[in-house]
């Protein structure tokens, strides 16, 4: 198969590890960053231009998108599918992903187990909307936050009001949690591929600290989750229309609840946790699905 992996950086592991494993299995693999590509949009007759050369002939497209190129990154995707390259993830399912709101509805709307959560743009009456999550504490979240900045552990009603007013303060976009308490500085991440929980990790968060991202110093280790953890995962990333996803979960006292569904979740902490070959998962995955106009969508939407 000749397979196109849109990706900003070729050394980061993720994608060192799909051109690797894609090639062992008698691949051949391009990796394209997505900002370098450009695009003519004719009637009937799309292409994609990549350093002076056409790109035709692919089999198949794996989007490694990442957040700050979501927009140029979905654009580059749908031109691929509209030539009929088959997806791994959709641009449509990953546009749906990247939106936290967005997200959380179509999650609640599908009774998938959620914290408490509330957003607002400007709301007059905070004390109400801090009310209205079951109060203090509570975890304030940027919307546009990533790797657990911008998440932030209200621990009183007073320091919930003061943050939410700082961050209000700063037109940023937020949105208000419940705590959950006893999960303990814990989060579960669980790696789907077509349907299915792969590969399942625990973060713990270091001493001292709520945040669980190992960007802040959070542990990874193996962890056997329930039949309903994975039944919640698989069904997040089944509702988000994601092919490869990786959910994250807490342990509430009300059963599993969804943080996140990641549409680019990365090899390496996974890879590293379980010792499991998931690149070759995703590879071996696509080998079984990819067929020519095998995308829902085309591009539409
Ligand atoms: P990011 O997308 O920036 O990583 P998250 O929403 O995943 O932000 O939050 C970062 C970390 O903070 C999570 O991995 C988790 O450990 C902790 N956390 C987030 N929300 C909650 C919550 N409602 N209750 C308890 N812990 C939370």
């Amino acid at each position: 198969m000749k397979i196109a992996l849109l990706s900003r950086n070729s050394k980061l592991y993720s994608t060192r590890r799909l051109v690797e494993v894609a090639r062992e299995r008698g691949h051949e693999i391009q990796v394209i960053d997505v900002l370098r590509a450009y695009m003519s949009i004719a009637s009937h007759k799309p292409s994609i231009h990549y350093k002076g050369e056409d790109l035709h002939g692919f089999d198949a497209v794996i989007p490694r998108i990442g957040a700050s190129v979501t927009f140029y990154g979905a654009a580059v995707l749908r031109q691929f599918e509209m030539m009929g390259v088959y997806p791994l993830n959709e641009s449509v399912a990953i546009t749906r992903s990247r939106d936290k709101l967005r997200s959380l509805q179509l999650l609640a709307r599908r009774g998938i187990g959620l914290p408490l959560t509330g957003f607002a743009n400007k709301p007059d009456d905070i004390k109400d909307m801090i009310k209205m999550v079951g109060g203090a504490p509570l975890v304030v979240k940027l919307l546009e936050g990533t790797q657990g900045i911008g998440v932030v552990l209200a621990e009183t009603q007073k320091a919930a009001e003061s943050v939410i007013e700082a961050f209000m303060g700063l037109k940023a976009n937020i949105l208000v949690q419940e705590y959950i308490k006893e999960a303990k500085g814990a989060d579960i991440r669980c790696f789907v591929i077509g349907g299915k929980v792969v590969a399942a990790m625990q973060r713990q968060a270091a001493a001292g600290e709520f945040r669980s991202n190992l960007h802040r110093g959070g542990t990874a280790s193996l962890i056997r989750i329930t039949p309903e953890e994975r039944s919640t995962a698989v069904r997040a990333a089944k509702i988000m229309g994601l092919s490869v996803a990786g959910v994250d979960l807490l342990r509430s006292n009300h059963g599993p609840v969804v943080m996140e569904v990641n549409s680019s979740p990365g090899l390496e902490g996974i890879e590293a946790a379980t010792g499991k070959d998931i690149a070759g998962q995703i590879i071996h995955y696509i080998e079984t699905n990819a067929k020519q106009g095998k995308t829902k969508t085309k591009g539409h939407g």
